[in-house]
């Protein structure tokens, strides 16, 4: 059994053939599927997918790139949303320094605001890092213990993954893992404690090397547990294992 622990698949690339994907991420034993929200549009359609759905769930969050959109109205309807009971982690939240779409004090008053929903409410957060985890760490040290979640798509060495451990938050490890230059993310995936490893896919992007530049979807969550697997000389069904065991722990989900 196998978890894609971060997906997009409330988007349009998806409409007209949803369903088969769905399809598809079952036949490859992709049970459960959390769907990633990132404003308050793909957090309402994340919603209404996983309703229709056993094994879907979703996040409500507002992405770093839309920071300036959070409003203190939007942040109530996040508070509202975030009730619902297929609804498990605020996210994705977070910074980016690489593309800056927002002023990245925005972005810092805009993630701050949603930590403490996260703590308010007692949930997980999915963490959306790029170029900043050196604002990103300090964040969450300051909240040690009354924060727990995922940074999602880990890109840092391996310095920056104990560092990023301490926080106590979970590792997330998607595609990238499995394209021939990615030796830090490879590394990464060799040393990780195996109880603190996710895997995901961030479909429909950063679809594995042998699909790259395609589109990405759930059922390819098997092709980075088996890259893992590989690196790791363990087979990919323990790493199917591990990580479904991780996901169900962090979010509290009954099996
Ligand atoms: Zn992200
Ligand atoms: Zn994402």
């Amino acid at each position: 059994m196998f978890v894609d622990s971060h997906a997009h698949i409330q988007l349009s690339e998806f409409n007209q053939d949803r369903d088969s994907v769905l399809e598809r991420a079952v036949a490859a034993d992709v049970n459960t599927i959390l769907i990633i929200g990132f404003d308050l549009e793909t957090s309402i359609s994340a919603i209404e997918i996983a309703e229709n759905h056993d094994n879907l769930y979703a996040t409500v969050g507002m992405h770093p790139h839309d920071a300036k959109k959070l409003t203190s109205e939007i942040l109530n309807t996040f508070r509202s949303k975030l009730e619902h009971s297929k609804v498990i982690a605020v996210g994705e939240i977070g910074l980016d320094y690489y593309r800056n779409l927002s002023e990245p004090e925005i972005q810092k008053i805009a993630f701050e605001k949603q930590l403490d929903l996260a703590e308010e409410l007692d949930m997980p957060i999915i963490i959306h890092n790029r170029d900043a985890y050196m604002d990103i760490l300090p964040i969450l040290e300051a909240r040690r213990g009354k924060v727990r979640g995922v940074l999602h798509c880990f890109t840092g060495d391996v310095e920056l993954m104990y560092r990023s451990l301490e926080t106590g938050f979970y590792i997330g490890i998607g595609g990238i893992v499995t394209y021939p230059n990615a030796k830090d993310v490879q590394q990464v995936a060799k040393e990780i404690p195996l109880d603190r490893l996710l895997i995901e896919t961030d479909c429909p992007w950063l679809a594995p090397q042998f699909r790259r530049g395609k589109r990405n979807e759930p059922a390819y969550v098997r092709v980075v547990a088996e890259k893992i697997a590989d690196i790791r000389d363990t087979t990919i069904n323990s790493i199917g294992n591990i990580t479904t065991h991780n996901f169900n722990s962090l979010f509290d989900i009954n099996t």
